[in-house]
């Protein structure tokens, strides 16, 4: 049988699922009502080695494959706080990638490096007040003076965003060009005119903080241009991807997770005489959850291996192949965990909807998989592209 994982993955695995159990979840409720975990969560991490397992060793990584953030991923939901899974992947997979990817060996040095370690906090900066799912729309502008990019625009729904070190931006750098002038910078915070406009209140993934930020004439040294000017879109779909999988790949193992409490409160819980789980009506719901969550599975493996051999195999860009199955993951994932969560959270009964039972958390958290990172009715617009119809 097909076994991705080696003794080292699972040794690895080990270590996350213990970083979780032991160090993050006994504090997910104090950092939920504080809606914020903190910055030494990233250290920590960082020191664990959990951040840059799966990233070049010349780059502060570990110099292993893909399947390593796989195994992370699938862990993490066991800190019972999908905000800080979510804080955590965005430092990991979701802002950083890219400078592995495109950035000069002193952008390694100053941004990368410091992030794999925990000692800087990033986030990604795309989504605008404007435009969300129609990146091209940004209206964050780039205009270069000098030796200089100076940087115009409002940026919002940024995770990590309150207390980032940096974030890898995207902005127009040329405005009459639509997707064809976008371009990355990074961006570190403490520039003059870079600000947090405020901190958003959200109904789930509470722990992470989620700003929207402004940018009033910042000043850029064209150093932080990060790969080639106008490229920006096209280096961004490619990121969008690691995004995407990632954040599949966590949901399902979250709601497989979900579910292995929920069938043991349906043991302790009797209505009418019997064990809420002995009913036959629930066992057989749990049985296609199941089916359907091990399909998901299935199908985000899949995704992984093509990912793993054209990203770390070959080093090549991901195909349009791959693309193409890693949207579909994320919508399989996202409909699946939800209806996953929402059949758990009924099973809960009353209980369900109490703050005191880890399944209202989860059921809020969630959410956010069929919006966040590209929304679900947005990969079944680039699919049907994709797919010529
Ligand atoms: C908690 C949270 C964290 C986030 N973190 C980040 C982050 O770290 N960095 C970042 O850059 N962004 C982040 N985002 C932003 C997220 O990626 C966007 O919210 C998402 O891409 C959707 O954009 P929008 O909210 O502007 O919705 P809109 O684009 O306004 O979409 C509104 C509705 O229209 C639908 N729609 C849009 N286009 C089409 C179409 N072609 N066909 C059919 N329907 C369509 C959408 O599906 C949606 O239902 C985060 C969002 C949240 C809520």
């Amino acid at each position: 049988m097909w076994q991705p994982f080696t003794e080292d993955h699972q040794q690895f695995r080990k270590t996350v699922r213990s970083f979780a159990e032991k160090e993050l979840a006994p504090h997910a409720e104090e950092w939920e009502a504080e809606e914020l975990f903190p910055n030494w969560v990233f250290k920590r991490a960082g020191e664990l080695g959990i951040l840059g397992a799966h990233f070049p060793e010349e780059h502060g990584g570990a110099g292993l494959d893909y399947w390593f953030s796989v195994a992370k991923a699938e862990e993490l939901p066991h800190c019972r706080a999908g905000g800080v899974s979510m804080g955590l992947l965005v430092q990991s997979d979701m802002a950083t990638p890219c400078i592995s990817d495109l950035g000069t060996k002193d952008q390694i040095e100053e941004f990368l490096k410091p992030a794999l370690a925990g000692d800087k906090i990033a986030a990604l900066g795309v989504s605008e007040p404007a435009a969300g799912s129609d990146v091209a729309g940004i209206r964050t502008v780039a205009r270069r003076d000098g030796d200089d990019y100076v940087l115009s625009g409002q940026k919002t729904f940024i995770t990590n965003g309150t207390r980032a070190s940096f974030v890898t931006l995207l902005a127009k750098t040329a405005p009459d060009k639509g997707a064809h002038g976008c371009s990355f910078f990074l961006v570190p915070t403490d520039l003059k005119g870079f600000g947090v406009a405020k901190k958003l209140k959200k109904i789930g993934n509470k722990s992470s903080d989620t700003a929207e930020l402004f940018l009033d004439e910042v000043r850029v040294p064209r150093r932080y241009l990060l790969g080639e000017e106008n490229q920006g879109f096209m280096y961004l779909m490619q990121n969008f991807q690691t995004e995407r999988l990632i954040a599949a790949v966590g949901a399902v193992a979250g709601a497989f997770q979900v579910m292995e409490y929920t069938i043991n409160y349906g043991k302790d819980r009797v209505a009418f005489g019997k064990p809420i789980i002995k009913r036959e009506v629930w066992q057989h719901k749990f049985v296609d959850l199941y089916t359907k969550l091990e399909g998901a599975k299935a199908f985000n493996y899949k995704c992984v291996d093509h990912y793993n051999e054209e990203r770390y195999v070959k080093k090549q860009p991901l195909s349009f192949e791959t693309v193409k199955l890693i949207s579909m993951a994320k919508i399989l994932a996202g409909d699946v965990a939800h209806e996953v969560m929402d059949a758990c959270l009924q099973f809960h009964g009353g209980w369900g909807y109490i703050e005191d039972y880890p399944i209202a958390r989860a059921w809020r958290d969630q959410r956010l998989l069929r919006i966040g990172g590209g929304t679900t009715e947005t990969m079944k617009y680039y699919l049907a592209k994709l797919m010529g119809f």
